[in-house]
């Protein structure tokens, strides 16, 4: 994420899978929203930005509503549109890791 004089741009690579670049934009995201002045400056706000976009693309009140009837991880993957990896730092945040029935 950068700044000019008018406006912030958030510039992703292109030939990272698009969950990646998903993931990168709404972290980007959490940052401008929380104030914070750049990405990578702090562990505490690098996690703050990883919460932040965990939440806006998989809401915990739609994640547990999926989780009656979505028991494995690649399969709630898919459902958000975000990585397995994205989807477990997802569940652990929430102490919902061991709901799962399988991790494939
Ligand atoms: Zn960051």
């Amino acid at each position: 994420m950068r700044k000019s004089s008018l406006q912030w741009t958030i510039e992703v690579n292109s030939g990272r899978h698009v969950h990646a670049q998903r993931f990168t934009i709404a972290h980007e995201l959490g940052h401008h929203v929380m104030g914070h002045d750049s990405c990578g400056s702090m562990d505490l706000q690098e996690r703050q930005a990883n919460v932040f976009a965990a939440e806006l693309l998989i809401p915990l009140a739609l994640l547990r509503n999926a989780l009656k009837k979505v028991r494995r991880l690649g399969a709630l993957s898919q459902l958000f549109f975000v990585s397995k990896e994205a989807m477990q730092y997802k569940l652990n945040e929430h102490g919902l890791l061991l709901t799962l029935s399988g991790f494939d």
